[in-house]
């Protein structure tokens, strides 16, 4: 055993991250079906206006607004029906004063027409060829204008905007069917251990179904990464060794267990020969043991997570996933929380910052922790609250923030 001789805190941990992010520089093309959420790589401009062309931004008559002056329901303009101007068509017809045009919505106004009265407002007489204006129309009224929404020259997208529906349709707006963005990080996840095997098969005596290889995957793909999982590694440094070289080319790899200080915790061992340990050992509760380390000539980033199921993916939540976003270019994670009550007294580690699992029940969060190794821990908790390292027990009735997953 190699006992931890000192840890740091979770804010020296935080600062020592951020220290080491070098966000991804890779883009590619990808289409607009597939560009949500993703970071654009470049600016976008737009080459053309949008709309195209003046159209009626509602189903009604194109006029010419002088004609309808003074016009209300009772005393409504007159006007002489001359085409009728659908979506995708032009009109050949010019409005000359006294004249009008049914026009759809979205279809282009006929040269002439200053105004589009809304078809509420009109009503039919005569044989159909004469249009009642039941209301005065301002000039410009209902009419989207040539350019109003984007004009050419426009920058419709900033590189770094986070590509949301609407951004991509100001994309699709302006023609284009693709975006520059930025690469996903490659995240390479391995799971160490002589007993851990993936699920699907049977157990022998002594083995555990690998649950890190799951839980790494799910949040590094919920948070912008590409999962890479890789075989799982044997507790010798030589295997260590040939699974770290596995994992050579991606941007970020997180390998879970090894990280303690059990004799066989040969992660440490590994780091030494390859790379430079940032940090090992955090004053926090769940997940003490991980570390951070940078990998190679290339300073690839490393995670050490604890192998605990709820250790691991509760050290993902507060330290990867920050990464990975500042990696990938996306925007701070901002998760929710709420305030509640705590149903039942919890004492807490002293000197360790403590994630504290809860369930919320009619407004009141219980306790839901029962141990790091429990992945039951987390799947049956709403959230957690944070029992700061200067503090030892959290009364029953104080009130909580609780940060939901
Ligand atoms: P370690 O960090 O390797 O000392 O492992 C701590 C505990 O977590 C041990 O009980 C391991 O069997 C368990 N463990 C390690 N890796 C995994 C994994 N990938 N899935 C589930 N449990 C694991
Ligand atoms: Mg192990």
């Amino acid at each position: 055993m190699r006992p931890f001789t000192s840890t740091i805190s979770l804010d020296d941990a935080r600062r020592r991250l951020d220290a080491a992010v070098r966000p991804i520089e890779r883009t590619e093309r990808v289409r607009l079906e597939d560009a949500v959420g993703r970071v654009a790589a470049a600016d976008v401009t737009s080459p053309m206006d949008v709309p195209p062309f003046a159209r009626s931004a509602m189903d009604g008559y194109a006029v010419i607004a002088a004609d309808s002056a003074g016009a209300t329901r009772s005393t409504p303009a007159r006007l002489r029906l001359v085409d009728r101007i659908y979506t995708g068509q032009l009109s050949s017809v010019t409005i000359a004063r006294g004249t009008c045009a049914e026009i759809a919505t979205g279809a282009p106004m006929p040269a002439g027409a200053d105004a589009v009265v809304m078809v509420e407002d009109t009503a039919k007489s005569g044989s159909g060829h004469e249009i009642e204006i039941g209301a005065a129309a301002a000039v410009g009224q209902h009419i989207g204008g040539r350019g109003a929404d984007i004009a050419a020259g426009d920058r419709v997208i900033a590189s770094g905007d986070l590509l949301s529906p609407s951004r991509i349709g100001a994309i699709a707006a302006i023609g284009r069917a693709d975006a520059d963005v930025f690469a996903k990080p490659r995240v390479a996840i391995l799971s160490t251990g002589n007993e851990v095997v993936v699920p699907g098969g049977t157990l022998a005596p002594g083995q555990i179904f690998d649950v890190n290889r799951f839980t790494l995957s799910a949040i590094v793909s919920a948070h912008g990464g590409m999962a890479e999982p890789h075989h799982t590694a044997q507790d010798t440094v030589a295997a260590l060794l040939a699974a770290l070289d596995a994992c050579a080319a991606a941007d970020l790899i997180v390998f879970s267990g090894g990280s303690s200080v059990g004799e066989r915790d040969l992660v440490v061992d590994a780091i030494a020969a390859r790379g430079e340990m940032i940090f090992h050992g955090i004053a926090v509760r769940p997940g003490k043991p991980t570390a951070f380390a940078t990998i190679g000539s290339a300073r690839t980033p490393f995670f050490g997570m604890p192998g605990n199921p709820t250790s691991c993916l509760s050290n993902a939540y507060i330290l990867l996933v920050p990464f990975l976003r500042a990696l990938a270019r996306l925007p701070a994670h901002a998760p929710h929380t709420v305030r509640a009550p705590l149903g039942r007294r919890i004492a807490s580690a002293v000197n360790r910052h403590q994630f504290y699992t809860v369930r919320l029940r009619e407004g009141v969060a219980f306790p839901a922790f029962k141990g790091s190794g429990d992945i039951t821990s987390l799947s049956q908790a709403d959230g957690y609250i944070e029992i700061p390292a200067n503090e030892s027990v959290v009364e029953e009735g104080t009130m909580v923030a609780v940060t939901l997953f």
